[in-house]
């Protein structure tokens, strides 16, 4: 049964039980009332009348003058209206006899005292009836109450019972699964999914438990799945992680690890046990290597772990979410394999180069000597010949020149002779060098260098051999007759700048960030302007290993601008 119909039952069933006690009552009340009415109406009258007809028989004390007579009379008539019990007719009758013979005498005083005294035991005959009946009825009368008010008292008692049960327990009934629920529902909320309501009635409760006991258990097979599934995935996460030849360390963002692959276990010379969980600036205290990672921004490291010595390059990865940083990677990538193979390169590089100036430059005194008269004129077609052997003599010897200085930034030999130089003179030596190469293609240099500025402190060689690089590329990739500007300035009071614009065709952005890097030449170029690619990666060397900053800035089709800054001596 449906709770609505079960409320309708225990309130029809109430409504019923306060019906039957009010029909009871009014049932009861009625007979009392009835009772009363007969003793009143039988019994109480008939005394009445009687009493008045011994009254009128009182007051003669003999015969009877007319109003006693009427009076009589009067009373008679209503009792022989007014005969209810058993055995008052005969003695109304008698009364009746009595009353007509007593109303006949004519002066018999003591025939009417005779008749006085029958009258007399006749009229208390019909009274003790009457009187005998009222206490009959009465006796009654008190039965039907009392059995009224036990029946009354018993249903209202039954009745009292019901609705006390009714009021104790309903609220119960409604409000204890309802409390149940909610309790069920906030270990749910706790993702405690193990939960089951026992509602066994058959109404709207007991369908609620069923709902809501399937309901948890698919969440909790949701749960389970997802969970066993989320496991799976990190399992797999953590054996990838540990399996990788690169060492990973995870961080979150206090700074806590969370994780650290093998590889950076051997590296950091920890367990893992001992990292994960552990706030990474405490461990740093006594651990060099994670000092470094942490405070060091150098991306290359030489790293003597498992009895050898191995290079990394270091890359911190900064995880977000939303927006906000949430912890970061640092990964340690092994480049040591390909770092021998780059010192077995540069080596290399750097014996070829080193073996073939010799025999270039005896090539360049060769020609020297081929170009003197006293050794034998040469014909036009010879002298072309010969020069064109000349200029290939002279890049060659550039192409090495350029190897050798760039083998010897990778061995970390670059010796720097600094000194102290006036921005001019650099300038000057770049421009003396170029003017030929400036004049073929007819471009003009704008020198704008202030003789105030003050002294840098520089390689002059090296930094002359960037400025001549720079330059070069500029008349190179010009337009013929056009212009390059070279600009020496102050640069955030305590460097200078010097920067080489040419309106040349501009390089695009995409290559704009591999531009310094060694080997890299942006496609396209024709046969004379392709060089080796190396000016610029050695030019960068150059001026950090002076502390100085190198850059570029350009659009397509506008030119572009290369600039380099040194530190400027004083203020
Ligand atoms: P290269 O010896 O090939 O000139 P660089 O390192 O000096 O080597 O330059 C690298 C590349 O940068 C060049 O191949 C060229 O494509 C580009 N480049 C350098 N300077 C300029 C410039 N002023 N305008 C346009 N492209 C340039």
């Amino acid at each position: 049964m449906t709770i609505k119909n079960k409320l309708r039952a225990g309130f029809s069933f109430l409504f019923l039980l306060a019906l039957v006690c009010c029909g009871l009552s009014i049932y009861f009340l009625t007979r009392l009332s009835v009772d009363a009415r007969d003793i009143l109406k039988d019994n109480y009258k008939s005394v009445q009348y009687t009493k008045n007809i011994g009254a009128s028989i009182d007051a003669s004390a003999g015969l009877l003058n007319s109003r006693q007579t009427e009076l009589i009379e009067e009373n008679l008539v209503k009792q022989e209206h007014n005969v209810t019990e058993h055995g008052e007719q005969q003695l109304t009758d008698s009364l009746r006899v009595k009353f007509d013979a007593l109303k006949a005498l004519n002066g018999d005083e003591a025939k009417a005292v005779q008749l006085h005294t029958d009258i007399k035991r006749l009229l208390y005959g019909i009274m003790q009836l009457n009187m005998n009946a009222i206490e009959h009825k009465y006796a009654t009368a008190k039965k039907t109450a009392d059995d009224a008010t036990l029946l009354v008292a018993f249903v209202g008692s039954f009745l009292f019972l019901v609705a006390f049960s009714f009021t104790v327990n309903f609220p119960g009934y409604i409000a204890n699964p309802i409390k149940e629920l909610t309790e069920r529902i906030k270990e749910v909320s706790k993702r405690n999914y193990h939960q089951q309501l026992n509602f066994k009635s058959n109404d709207e409760f007991g369908e609620l438990g069923q709902a809501f006991n399937t309901m948890t258990k698919k969440l909790d097979e949701y749960e389970n799945s997802n969970l066993a599934s989320i496991l799976f995935e990190k399992k797999r996460i953590e054996t990838i992680i540990n399996s990788m030849h690169d060492a990973i360390l995870g961080l979150d963002e206090k700074s806590f690890i969370i994780f650290a692959n093998e590889v950076a276990c051997t590296l950091i010379g920890m367990p893992e046990e001992s990292l994960t969980g552990r706030y990474a600036p405490d461990i740093s205290i006594e651990n060099d290597l994670l000092r470094n990672l942490l405070v060091n921004d150098q991306i290359k490291m030489k790293i003597y772990a498992d009895n050898r010595e191995s290079y990394y390059t270091k890359e911190v990865l900064s995880v977000t979410s939303k927006d906000k940083v949430i912890g970061s990677v640092i990964i340690l990538k092994n480049i040591t394999e390909f770092q021998q193979l780059d010192d077995a390169k540069t080596n290399f590089i750097a014996t070829i180069s080193h073996e073939l100036k010799t025999p270039i430059s005896s090539i360049k005194m060769s020609l020297k000597l081929l170009e003197d008269s006293r050794i034998g004129e040469v014909n036009a077609e010879q002298k072309q010949l010969l020069e064109n052997i000349d200029e290939d003599a002279r890049r060659l010897l550039q192409i090495t020149g350029e190897l050798l200085d760039m083998a010897q930034v990778e061995t970390g030999k670059l010796q720097l002779n600094f000194g102290s130089t006036h921005p001019k003179n650099i300038v000057d030596y770049a421009v003396k060098a170029l003017k030929t190469t400036a004049d073929q293609k007819q471009v003009s240099i704008n020198v704008h260098c202030d003789e105030n500025l003050p002294d840098v402190q520089a390689d002059l060689d090296k930094t002359t051999w960037v400025l001549i690089n720079l330059l070069s590329n500029a008349i190179k990739y010009s337009h013929e007759k056009s212009v390059v500007d070279l600009i020496v300035k102050i640069y955030k009071a305590d460097e200078i700048e010097f920067s080489v614009q040419d309106h040349g065709r501009g390089i695009d952005q995409k290559y704009l960030s591999r531009i310094f890097e060694r080997y890299f030449k942006i496609p396209g170029a024709t046969a004379e302007q392709t060089g080796t690619g190396l000016g610029l990666a050695i030019a960068k060397d150059f001026i950090e290993a002076q502390a100085g900053k190198i850059g570029v800035e350009s659009e397509i089709g506008e030119g572009s601008r290369f600039y380099f800054t040194l530190k400027r001596i004083g203020n």
